[in-house]
């Protein structure tokens, strides 16, 4: 199993120099590679392979004392990685998709590189991150990492910079535990979930006061003429409340993940892929966006815990009844208005509350079937 763990780095202003001339060499290299693909295809209709560039870099180091002090296999993932953008947007085409071109990065616009480990490069017993040309930079271990380093990557974000670690912690098959605690979460507007059991996880306020700061900042970069300072600055700045926000989110994530990791063996969520019926109208991308990520989190966090979350469509789920089954649901009314609603069974329901028991309804079936295909 793969683990990466982030730290911030402390350079100093010479390592923080020499970093940054490493970023810029990455940026060239990245950039040249793009415009020969570009060049060979109006020339002669022909693709440049990643094996053609690699060695094309291979002949050109000798020449160039930038490539030169650029460690080889730092450059080889750069390429690597023009590659992939490449071959994405080929597939994009292919899909019928909306497909950007690779892009040419701009100055500053390219900002992390990555190395393998022990190869110009690595951690030592003292918590610092050696890398050549740039010496022993100061880490902020705020906890320690697990299992062997495999790769080291080099990430400057808003100005800041980061150390992205990722170890190789053996074949640990986790065991899943025994399933006795069960909930289906709705993910919401109103709080960011409910459970089936009537709890909920609350929408933090500086969520949405931090949209209604970036969209000021945003709006102040509009103003503000194109490539001047005081443009700039409000650039920046947007970039920085952008990665605040960021962060207050993914810590909010991590800690609703940990209370429901412990609490339950079973987490069922919907499936966020299928487009459900009941909230097409009133998702905004941002909202989207966090789901995603709060359910990433979660799968992986509920895999090292041995806990099990299974996905499901969210189809009907707010309609139909959870203790009779019927999906005639909140009759003549409808968005986010009903909050309660009484089925002709009888049954008064909290909108929300249904919907987290019609899910972990879908799911535990699910998780049955499963089961049994399986033994
Ligand atoms: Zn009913």
């Amino acid at each position: 199993m793969q683990k990466s763990f982030v730290y911030r780095l402390y350079p100093t202003r010479k390592q923080e120099a020499e970093m940054a001339q490493m970023l810029e060499t990455h940026r060239h290299i990245y950039n040249d590679a793009l415009a020969q693909r570009i060049d060979v295809w109006e020339a002669a209709r022909n693709t440049v392979s990643y094996n053609d560039q690699s060695a094309d870099f291979k002949i050109n180091r000798r020449y160039n004392g930038f490539l030169a002090r650029t460690n080889f296999s730092s450059a080889q993932r750069t390429l690597r990685r023009l590659d992939r953008a490449y071959q994405a947007f080929f597939r994009r085409v292919k899909a019928g998709e909306k497909a950007g071109f690779p892009r040419f990065k701009g100055r500053g616009r390219f900002d992390s590189i990555e190395f393998t480990h022990r190869d110009g490069c690595r951690m030592l017993d003292s918590g610092r991150a050696r890398f050549q040309y740039v010496g022993d930079v100061k880490v902020k271990l705020h906890r320690p990492y697990e299992g062997k380093v495999k790769t080291m990557r080099l990430k400057r974000k808003a100005g800041k910079w980061y150390l992205v670690l990722s170890c190789d912690l053996g074949d640990v098959v986790p065991v899943k535990r025994p399933i006795e605690r069960e909930v289906g979460i709705d993910l919401g507007l109103k709080t960011f979930g409910t459970f089936s059991d009537g709890g909920s996880m609350e929408r933090k306020r500086f969520f949405r006061d931090g949209q209604a700061k970036l969209r000021r900042l945003q709006r102040r970069v509009s103003r503000r003429k194109k490539g001047s300072k005081r443009w700039r600055k409000a650039c920046a700045a947007v970039a920085t409340h952008h990665f605040r926000i960021d962060n207050q989110r993914r810590d909010f994530h991590f800690q609703e993940v940990a209370k429901l990791v412990t609490a339950y063996d079973l987490i069922v969520v919907e499936d966020l892929n299928i487009k459900g019926l009941a909230r097409t109208r009133m998702a905004k991308s941002v909202v989207d966006a966090a789901w995603g990520q709060f359910i990433n989190i979660l799968e992986f966090k509920a895999e090292c815990a041995g806990a099990t979350v299974i996905k499901v469509n969210p189809a009907f789920t707010t309609q139909a009844c959870s203790s009779c089954g019927s999906i005639e649901g909140p009759k003549g009314q409808s968005g986010l208005a009903v909050r309660e609603w009484a089925c002709s069974c009888g049954v008064t329901h909290d909108r929300d509350v249904n919907a987290a028991k019609n899910i972990l309804r879908l799911g535990s079936s699910l998780h049955e079937r499963i089961g049994r295909i399986a033994a």
